[in-house]
């Protein structure tokens, strides 16, 4: 075959029919266990303002000093969004949705953008649904977001996973840690990593994110941000635990996660699958009372959480988890000469509009490749029709699978087509 001209971008993949079925499935499973979990969607423009990122993310981090797709037009700087917590505080303070009153319990699904090495589990262009509770403080706000992205992976089917969580306290706990993280560092720096000697001036908390080997074994003896947190930070953690004891989430307990920005506080969380490799984190979250402030809001206490889409349908796949049945239609007519085609495209919409999936030939081909295209469309009942059978009113039906056929007017053929097959909602 020839080498095609236009490629997708690397990192950047198409959904293609067989495989976006999958897609499918998992973005109803979403919208159904958000409305049980009581939760709005919010869609936000996939450009944002490169500042709102930066501030939003910090520029510290992977995603805000190397990842970001960004561009200039005018006076204007675009960048194409990296994740959605950003977009959706902007849009919250944007529009004021704190007057709606109570809390918003937000949720969206879509693409995002990050210009990373591409690998297996991870694109340039990859997918995320994901959460976010604004206005509360409560524990309980923190358990019902990792509950709700709990159940998307129940419900699939991914149950072989590990939620792990910590508490990266409040600023006043932290600034005690990241001291403590420098003074245990500092003597050791020459053995760090480049990246890491890097970070441990400007923020040492995310020397402990760090994957260069190198790191690894000063990282796992360095001290643990449970030992400084303060009261208020402490109880909120017991609580969570106590919430998660209580609804059956099973957990563990990893001391040395952070979300590595400032804006975090308290809960941090983090979803893994042993069954997809290196990049084996499905989500993550946490709670993020600072940011709605840092971005020009009204002080909000807020909460939530990130899913990879790809890595879901990867762990679905690894498992042999079906997510979608083989394509298939309902009726294909298969027509014989001019009169029977335009009687064919009459007759498309009346079995539709009582719910079936309908069609027939569109490229005027002969009954036995029109019969071997209904095969091909897995077509589970066929009619046949030519000038005959228009003549007399009754057509060939034939149910695809017993292979048995009967002449039967268009009625009874909907009759019959009602009694066999749940009409496709
Ligand atoms: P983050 O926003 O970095 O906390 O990521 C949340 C989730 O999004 C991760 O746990 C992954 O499942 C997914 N994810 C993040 N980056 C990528 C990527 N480049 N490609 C595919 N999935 C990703």
């Amino acid at each position: 075959m020839a080498q095609p001209k236009y490629r997708t971008h690397v990192g950047m993949v198409d959904i293609l029919p067989g495989e976006v079925e999958k897609w499918q499935t998992i973005e109803r499973i979403i919208h159904e266990e958000a409305q049980k979990f009581n939760f709005e969607e919010i869609r936000t423009p996939i450009l944002e303002q490169t500042e709102l990122i930066a501030r939003g993310i910090g520029q510290l981090t992977d995603i805000v000093s190397k990842e970001m797709f960004a561009f200039e037009r005018g006076d204007d700087q675009y960048v194409l969004r990296p994740e959605c917590t950003a977009p959706v505080v902007r849009a919250f303070v944007e529009h004021h949705l704190e007057q709606r009153g109570g809390t918003q319990n937000l949720y969206y699904i879509g693409p995002m953008f990050r210009a990373e090495k591409p690998q297996k589990g991870r694109q340039r262009q990859f997918h995320q649904f994901g959460a976010e509770i604004l206005g509360s403080d409560d524990p309980i706000a923190d358990v019902e977001c990792m509950a709700f992205m709990m159940s998307v992976y129940e419900r699939v089917g991914i149950t072989n996973t590990s939620l792990k969580i910590n508490s990266v306290g409040d600023p006043e706990s932290r600034d005690a840690y990241k001291k403590a993280l420098a003074d245990y560092f500092t003597p050791h720096k020459n053995e760090l990593s480049q990246v890491s000697q890097n970070r441990l001036e400007k923020n040492p908390l995310r020397i402990l994110d760090s994957k260069e080997e190198e790191d690894q074994t000063l990282v796992a003896e360095a001290p643990v941000i449970g030992d400084f947190l303060n009261k208020e930070s402490a109880d909120h953690y017991r609580k969570v635990k106590q919430y998660l004891d209580e609804l059956g989430l099973a957990y563990d307990e990893d001391p040395h996660l952070v979300r590595g920005l400032d804006y975090y506080t308290r809960t941090a969380f983090e979803l893994v699958s042993p069954d997809l490799g290196a990049q084996d984190a499905l989500a993550g979250g946490g709670r993020y009372d600072l940011l709605v402030e840092e971005v020009g809001g009204q002080p909000t206490p807020a909460v939530g959480f990130a899913a990879g889409i790809e890595r879901l349908i990867l762990a679905c796949d690894e498992l042999g988890i079906k997510l979608s049945k083989p394509k298939s239609v309902d009726l294909y007519i298969v027509t014989i000469g001019d009169k029977a085609r335009s009687w064919a495209l009459q007759q498309l919409p009346i079995f539709r509009q009582e719910g079936f999936s309908a069609t027939m030939d569109y490229a005027g081909r002969s009954i036995k490749s029109q019969m071997k295209d209904a095969d091909r469309e897995n077509a589970r009942y066929t009619i046949i029709v030519g000038e005959n059978e228009l003549n007399e009113g009754t057509f060939t039906f034939r149910d695809m699978e017993a292979s048995e056929e009967t002449q039967l007017p268009v009625e009874e053929i909907l009759d019959r087509l009602e009694k066999k097959l749940d009409p496709q909602e």
